[in-house]
């Protein structure tokens, strides 16, 4: 074997999964096509759950120098400079180490994931390779690549394709897509406003505008504009720079001074693939699914996969839990999530924006404004954007009887001052809740009133590296936590 694992694409996912390998001690190589970082349209935020996964694996602290942590967003009416909506995330305070989210350019992401990656001795990304195809047999997974011009083999004992929307290990292995599509385009771009306000909002909408007229300032005097396009919209028209130069003077309602970096016209659809993992290969980020940009998640829901995944490839690999049972959990949590989290926020988002005509959006605004006012609706809207709401009820590995078990576990403060998720360290872990008796069994203490995790008696919960509960053990003695440690983790031993 080369690698215990081949991670095929050094995108933002692929380079997450590699560090999240590494904090599980599994050594793999990255093979990139490209020599050099391209410069292309991205996401421009990272979410809340997607900063506590990277920050698990020792990547945080640079990542957040490289953009503005926002603890509250405020999107302001284009037309009166007035606040339409705001998103207070400190609503979450007392389950998040710091409520917020990262308004940062997707390179500068990626510029920051790869240094980390290239630091790291279990690291080795391996770039100007492009990869052909892959074969799997019962032992492991045959990797077919160029490099230079010169064909190449190798060998490892599994393979996770985080190359893309066209994904060649995806079609390798005979996975097939869904796509949907929602008959509408947009036009996104990338603009330099001079004069931009630097203590200005931090993003604008034209709620008169006939469709979308959205812009999202992501780095000084920098704003990401997207602008809906009717059906019968003539697009080579739309992207004259007359018509550029009118949506941008709308968007800021006076004539402003723009340079645009890049623009381009998606017809807004979504993909998913219809396996997740397929024997030794997995399938993470865009190779696996595919959001519209519009209300996009695609970035932040790729490194949500790799949270689930790292673990489960490095136990597998460990012998620590039966292997199929662990991927095939993967699949089905990751589709579930998938489908009841980023493709409904998409359609929502896309349809929200694109569909409804300027009346009724107005309408339906200020109905969102009503209810933003209410701290439970801000709590329940900001764990969405944050995508720290979903729970896993699909998969063999979650005892779903309890409601919180499949769901991720609050980052609630312990009486020492640190934070839950810094006791774990990124590790399994047993929680306690109230005074329930341990019998010789190791777990950390969380004073909490019982009904905050609607517990009926004491109990102890089994948290999965990933910060998900995979079960929860009310009246628990040594036996039944290891019968329930079993389940969660597909075989392994309850640890000493
Ligand atoms: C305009 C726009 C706006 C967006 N906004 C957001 C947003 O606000 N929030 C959000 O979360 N997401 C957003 N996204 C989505 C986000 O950019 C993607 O979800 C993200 O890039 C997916 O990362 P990835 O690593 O899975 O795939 P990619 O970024 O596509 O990376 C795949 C990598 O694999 C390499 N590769 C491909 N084939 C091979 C091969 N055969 N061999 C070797 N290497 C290969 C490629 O060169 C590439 O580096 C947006 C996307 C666009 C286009």
């Amino acid at each position: 074997m080369d690698a215990p694992v081949i991670v095929v694409g050094g995108g933002p996912v692929g380079l997450a999964l590699a560090l999240g390998l590494a904090h599980h001690g599994v050594r793999s190589i990255v093979l990139e096509r490209t020599r050099a970082p391209r410069a292309r349209p991205g996401a421009v935020a990272l979410s809340a759950r997607a900063i506590e996964v990277l920050r698990d694996w020792s990547a945080a602290d640079a990542l957040l120098s490289s953009g503005t942590y926002y603890s509250a967003l405020t999107v302001y009416d284009a037309k009166r400079d007035r606040p339409l909506v705001t998103l207070d995330f400190m609503s979450l305070n007392d389950e998040l180490e710091r409520p917020g989210t990262l308004i940062a350019p997707q390179a500068e992401i990626e510029h920051v994931l790869r240094g980390l990656v290239l630091d790291h001795p279990l690291c080795d990304l391996r770039r100007g390779c492009t990869v052909a195809h892959v074969t799997q047999d019962s032992d492991g997974v045959t990797v077919h690549l160029e490099r230079d011009g010169a064909p190449a083999t190798l060998r490892a004992a599994y393979v996770a394709g985080c190359d893309g929307p066209e994904s060649t290990v995806r079609s390798a292995v005979g996975i097939a897509t869904r796509r949907s599509n929602y008959g509408v385009r947009a036009i996104v771009s990338d603009a330099i406003v001079a004069d931009d306000d630097p203590f200005g909002p931090s993003a604008r909408m034209l709620v008169d505008y006939p469709g979308l007229l959205l812009g999202v300032r992501f780095a000084p005097g920098t704003w990401r504009i997207a602008a809906s396009l009717a059906r019968e919209a003539d697009l080579a028209a739309a992207l004259e720079p007359a018509a550029i130069q009118a949506r941008l003077d709308a968007l800021f309602d006076r004539r402003v001074e723009v340079r645009t970096i890049w623009q381009d016209a998606f017809e807004l659809s979504r993909t998913r693939a219809e396996r997740f993992a397929l024997g030794r290969v997995v399938l993470a980020g865009d190779a696996a699914h595919r959001a519209s940009p519009i209300g996009g998640e695609g970035l932040n829901c790729g490194v949500a996969d790799t949270a689930n995944l790292a673990w489960k490839l490095a136990y597998a690999l460990e012998g620590r839990g039966d292997p199929d049972a662990l991927l095939e959990s993967y699949d089905r949590e990751r589709r579930q999530a998938i489908a009841e989290n980023s493709d409904r926020t998409t359609d929502r988002v896309t349809r929200f924006a694109m569909e409804l005509s300027a009346r009724m959006r107005k309408l339906a605004l200020r109905g969102a404004l009503r209810m933003l006012r209410e701290r439970g609706m801000q709590r329940k809207i900001s764990r969405a954007f944050g995508l720290l709401s979903g729970r896993y009820t699909e998969s063999a590995l979650i005892d779903n009887r309890h409601p919180m078990a499949g769901a991720r576990i609050d980052d609630v403060l312990l009486p020492n001052g640190t934070r839950l998720s810094r006791a774990r360290g990124g590790r399994a872990a047993l929680v306690a809740v109230g005074k329930v008796p341990l019998d010789g069994l190791r777990a950390i203490r969380v004073p909490l009133p019982l009904k905050r995790w609607v517990l009926r008696t004491p109990a102890v919960a089994i948290v999965r590296p990933d910060g998900v509960v995979a079960a929860i053990v009310e009246r628990p003695t040594r036996e039944r936590v290891a019968t329930a440690w079993r389940r969660a983790f597909a075989g392994e031993r309850l640890p000493d």
